[in-house]
C-alpha cells in the first residue's frame, strides 16, 4: 500500500484526506487489474502511478486555483489528469473525452466503481466535439496528447471567452513554443504562465497557462490530417 504522501505534502502543501486517499487506491486496483486485460499505461508500479500520474496531474494547481469550473480533459486515457481532479476536487463538473474507446470503457469503469459524480466520458475525437460543444468550458486542460501547436488548435474551441487552457508539458515546452511559431495568436490566445517544476523528484515538468481572449476563428479546429501535416513538430 502506498504510503509516501509526504511527496504530496512536499509539493503540494498538503496530505490527501483519508477519504481522498481511499478513492485514489480504489483508482490504482482497478488501473492494474483493468492494464492487465489491455495496454492503458506504461507505468504501473505503484510508486511511479502515484507520483508520476496522480501527483503530476496535480501540479498546476499549485498555480492555479480549482474551484466549481467546468473542466474538459482532452485524451484523457486513463484518467489523466481528470480523474484525478474529481477525486481531489469534487465541486468540479468535468468531461472526459478520448478518441480510443478502451480508454473510455476504463473511465467508465473508474467513474462507476468510485462512485464518482458530474463527471461523464465521451467517446469522439476532440475535432468532432469542439463545434458542437463551442465555447462551453471554463477550463479545458490536457496532458501528453500532442505537439503544442496540434493540442491547442484541438483545445481553443472549446474554451469560454476569458477561460483558461492549461496544458501539462514535460521539459521539451520551450521547443514546442518555439517551433509552434505564432500558433497562439492565430487562436486569438495568449501564454498567461508558464509554470516550471525542476525538482519534483520525478523529473522536469513545464505546464504553461492560455487564456482566450477572443472567438476561436472560423478555420480552427481544422481536420485533424492537416492540423498535423503543418504542425512545427
Ligand atoms: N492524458 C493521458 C495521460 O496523460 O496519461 C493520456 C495520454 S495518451 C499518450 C494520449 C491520449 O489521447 C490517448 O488516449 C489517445 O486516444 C487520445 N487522443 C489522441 N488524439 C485525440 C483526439 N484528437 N481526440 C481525442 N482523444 C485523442
Amino acid at each position: 500500500m502506498f504510503n509516501n504522501w509526504k511527496i504530496f505534502e512536499n509539493i503540494l502543501g498538503f496530505i490527501p484526506s483519508e477519504q481522498i486517499k481511499q478513492k485514489l487506491n480504489e483508482y490504482y486496483k482497478i488501473l492494474l487489474e483493468e492494464n492487465a486485460k489491455y495496454n492503458l499505461t506504461r507505468i504501473i508500479s505503484e510508486e511511479e502511478v502515484y507520483e508520476k500520474h496522480f501527483l503530476d496531474s496535480l501540479l498546476f494547481t499549485k498555480e492555479f486555483k480549482i474551484s466549481d469550473q467546468n473542466i474538459l480533459d482532452i485524451g484523457s486515457g486513463p484518467g489523466f489528469p481528470g480523474i484525478v481532479l474529481k477525486i481531489f476536487y469534487p465541486e468540479t463538473e468535468i468531461t472526459l473525452v478520448d478518441s480510443n474507446n478502451k480508454k473510455v470503457n476504463f473511465l467508465n469503469i473508474v467513474i462507476e466503481k468510485l462512485k464518482l459524480e458530474r463527471i461523464v466520458a465521451k467517446h469522439v475525437r476532440a475535432e468532432e466535439l469542439a463545434r458542437i460543444e463551442n465555447e462551453k468550458y471554463d477550463v479545458v486542460i490536457s496532458r501528453a496528447v500532442a505537439y503544442l501547436d496540434v493540442i491547442l488548435e484541438l483545445a481553443s474551441r472549446f474554451a469560454k471567452i476569458g477561460g483558461q487552457i492549461i496544458l501539462l508539458k514535460g521539459p521539451r515546452a520551450d521547443d514546442e513554443i518555439k517551433n509552434s511559431k505564432n500558433i497562439d495568436q492565430k487562436l486569438k490566445l495568449s501564454l498567461d504562465k508558464k509554470q516550471i517544476l525542476e525538482d519534483t523528484g520525478f523529473g522536469e515538468r513545464i505546464n504553461l497557462f492560455y487564456s482566450k481572449k477572443q472567438s476561436t476563428p472560423e478555420l480552427y479546429p481544422r481536420d485533424y490530417a492537416k492540423i498535423v501535416k503543418e504542425s512545427g513538430k
